[in-house]
């Protein structure tokens, strides 16, 4: 068992993986099991906090989005989904291309530039009805109904980041010129929540395996890409640390992760883990914090403020520089029963932190203008036309409130 670091030595180790740009996995986890100690977690923030400010100042950012779950139907079971609709079920839909266009048409009347599909991994294999649906719909798979909806999101004026769970490297090519950046949750490289009783017992695409070849494969394809971690479906800190160590060296190897999620999980009514224990907001604090420190002072790190309301000060000011998408449109359909803080709101608490609020769109600024090599040329094009000169987000078809009415 590792011993606790009193305040003096975890203060040390954290500030001098700062200044070494990384923090190792022995380190980290001497850290994380000292967290009981008074005045650990304010150690972990407060360096996480200043290698946050080298590389990114003062800014934080936030994507203005709509989010448009194309089908609640999935393939897999994991035991904590509340996302996920058996087809017989009275809120299982699928998105028509007139509903995307409807959704996308309010996204840009309030200013938003993201359209994020985040959708369940293809529902085609699991349910017949479905897929005779696709059919009739005109289609061969869900990606061509991806495809779709993507391209009506562009014509309507918003850009996609496609999330669709586990997809082949040909459905990814397909994807990338409609896409301004995509995205799959690693959620934990830990093969043990693979097993019998485990939450993703029926959940073939949550196999790590799986999870990194599709990473790895986004690499080769140069995508901007989305990964994070789930805090709470029953890992343990080894398994937290080794998760993160996995996209870092993933990234070390393609330099494609464009930002990292620290997502806690929220128990939902209904499912088979609706009684397990939340995790705790200092936890939550603790892990972005770790997360920073083990990524470095480079990397896009986010933690969305709908998931740990009360502790929103203390996070913003553990090492992350975006709050990830908040829609003044849609719900978070993941996380439903937690609602979108207000952008003003939001705003003012983090200047509160002595820090700044800046819109961005689905690609980072340092990314917009800095890696023209990840983006499809015409996609390119597509992204800096929403973007002011610095990279941040720009809204040429926003809508006052009153006009918007
Ligand atoms: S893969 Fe995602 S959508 Fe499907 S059951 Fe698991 S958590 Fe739910």
């Amino acid at each position: 068992m590792t011993q606790a670091l009193s305040i003096k030595q975890a203060d040390s180790l954290a500030r001098s993986a700062v200044d070494r740009g990384r923090l190792e996995r022995e380190e980290a986890l001497s850290l994380i099991s000292s967290l009981e100690e008074p005045g650990i977690l304010e150690a972990m923030a407060e360096a996480a906090f200043e290698s946050k400010t080298r590389t990114k100042g003062e800014i934080v950012t936030v994507s203005r989005n709509v989010f448009l779950p194309l089908t609640n139907l999935c393939r897999n079971r994991c035991t904590y989904c509340g996302f996920a609709k058996k087809p017989d079920s009275p809120e299982a839909h699928t998105y028509t291309l007139d509903e995307v266009a409807e959704v996308v048409k309010g996204g840009v009347k309030t200013g938003c530039t993201e359209a994020l599909m985040c959708l369940g991994d293809k529902p085609e294999i699991a349910y017949k009805g479905y897929r005779e649906g696709l059919v009739e719909s005109g289609y061969s798979s869900t990606t061509d109904l991806i495809v779709q909806a993507c391209e009506v999101s562009l014509a309507g004026g918003m850009l996609p980041h496609t999330n669709a769970g586990i997809m082949q490297a040909e459905e990814m090519e397909r994807l990338r010129p409609l896409n301004a950046s995509m995205g799959l949750m690693m959620e934990t490289t830990s093969q043990r929540l693979r097993g019998k009783g485990m939450p993703h017992f029926h959940a073939p695409d949550k196999d790590p395996a799986v999870r990194i070849r599709m990473h790895e494969e986004a690499g080769e394809l140069k995508i901007p890409f989305t990964t994070g971690i789930l805090l709470g479906i029953g890992e343990n800190n080894e398994e937290r640390v080794d998760t993160l160590l996995k996209i870092r060296e993933l990234n070390e190897r393609y330099e494609h992760i464009q930002e990292v999620i620290v997502q806690p999980f929220h128990p939902k009514e209904d499912t088979p883990m609706h009684g397990v224990q939340t995790i705790r907001d200092d936890e939550v604090v603790a892990w972005v914090a770790l997360a920073r420190l083990l990524l470095g002072s480079e990397m896009n790190l986010q933690a969305p403020p709908n998931l740990a309301p009360e502790m929103l000060p203390r996070l913003a000011r553990a090492g992350l520089n975006d709050w990830g998408g908040v829609s003044p449109v849609t719900v978070d359909f993941i996380n439903p029963e937690a609602p979108w803080p207000a952008l003003d709101g939001l705003r003012a608490l983090t200047e509160s932190t002595d820090q700044k609020l800046r819109d961005r769109g689905p690609v980072y600024p340092d990314w917009l203008l800095g890696r023209p090599e990840f983006f499809d040329s015409s996609m390119h094009e597509s992204v800096l036309r929403l973007a002011t000169d610095e990279g941040y987000a720009r809204r040429p078809n926003h809508q006052s409130k009153e006009e918007a009415a």
